[in-house]
């Protein structure tokens, strides 16, 4: 870390700065500028102890070195991660495709989507049992017994499932039926969740917050790693922008900056970032072109039904189409799409 001195500081300031960082475990190596003094530190850069040195009096700028996530820092881990669904691979080369409706449907629609979506290709059957609704009038899923319908028709077509958990409370009930559980955007700096699922073995899907930096979205992730659950996927769905022709505003650029900057597998979810069936596709190819390790889409066979998000969701003859177009650029990038 690096210390900035104010302009102009005395002697004895730069003395007790000195003392002070010393005392406080650092070896500090003095550089004087023609305007200002710098302080380099070597030792450990707590990212607590950056906020006591800010204060030191005549300190102007404490500059880290290192990223304040550590565990999910491309530092610590140079190689990609590849986190494990059950047998499906994400990450390092391997693409996980996940989709389904937003909310878990009655057993024979989910049986009718989680057929179309494996014979398209999909590895991931997904499907909210307790969905997480701007209004408390809207329908807030079916529980457990969204959760039972989801595993027995992913257990049917060979599908290991993905659902979300809204509460720290209902971590146990989902790990009994999930094979990942997704973080929602909504929930992704809910800190007691982050850590309840970082205290499983399941993998988790985190997805990016609406307003939140590609920093927050990586502490978010290291909350979980922090807890010795070190199967974690990222997901950009999306953030919010003044302009409303569509849902959100799909940032492509985070995909591959999330790559130089952690080793966590990243993929898009191109069906919450536009809102608009008809850019779903150019949007998912565009993800998977900037380096995105899978694709979240929702499908559903008859969107004017769905309990939730129907006006997003793909037909399934659209997904399939769509998978053809994503297998061809997977095999252009030398990326496989997991059976
Ligand atoms: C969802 O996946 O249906 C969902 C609610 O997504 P997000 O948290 O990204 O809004
Ligand atoms: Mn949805």
């Amino acid at each position: 870390m690096i210390i900035v001195l104010r302009s102009g500081v005395s002697e004895e300031t730069v003395d007790a700065v000195i003392a002070r960082v010393e005392s406080l475990g650092f070896a500090a190596h003095l550089s004087r500028g023609t305007h200002r003094t710098i302080i380099g530190l070597i030792g450990d850069e707590d990212p607590a102890i950056v906020g006591r040195m800010k204060s030191i009096e005549g300190v102007a700028e404490v500059l880290p070195v290192l990223p304040p996530y550590k565990l999910a820092s491309r530092e610590a881990h140079p190689q990609d991660s590849v986190v494990n669904v059950s047998g499906v691979k994400i990450g390092g080369g391997f693409l996980g495709m996940i989709a389904g409706p937003c909310s878990v449907e009655e057993p024979e629609r989910m049986d009718r989507i989680a057929q179309a979506v494996k014979a398209s290709g999909a590895n991931l059957l997904r499907g909210g049992a307790y969905k997480p609704r701007t209004s408390p009038y809207a329908f807030q899923g079916q529980g457990e017994d969204g959760l039972k319908i989801l595993r027995d028709v992913g257990q049917k077509y060979g599908l290991p499932v993905v659902t979300e958990v809204t509460d720290p409370r209902n971590v146990d009930v989902v790990c009994r039926y999930a094979d990942m559980l997704q973080v929602g955007a909504r929930n992704m700096q809910n800190f007691v969740l982050l850590t309840e699922v970082g205290r499983t073995n399941r993998p988790v899907l985190l997805k990016r917050g609406m307003s939140a930096t590609i920093t927050d979205l990586l502490m978010s992730a290291e909350y979980v790693l922090s807890q010795g659950n070190a199967n974690v996927v990222l997901c950009e769905r999306g953030i919010k922008s003044f302009d409303p022709s569509t849902r959100n505003l799909f940032d492509v650029a985070a995909v591959p900056q999330v790559k130089q900057l952690s080793h966590l597998p990243i993929i898009v979810d191109p069906s919450h970032a536009t809102g608009v069936p008809s850019l779903i596709p150019p949007c998912a190819m565009a993800g998977l072109a900037a380096g995105a390790d899978g694709v979240h889409i929702e499908v559903h066979d008859c969107p004017a039904e769905a309990k939730s998000d129907g006006p997003q969701a793909l037909l399934p003859t659209q997904y399939t189409d769509l998978m053809a177009q994503l297998r061809q650029l997977a095999q252009l990038l030398g990326k496989q799409l997991a059976a």
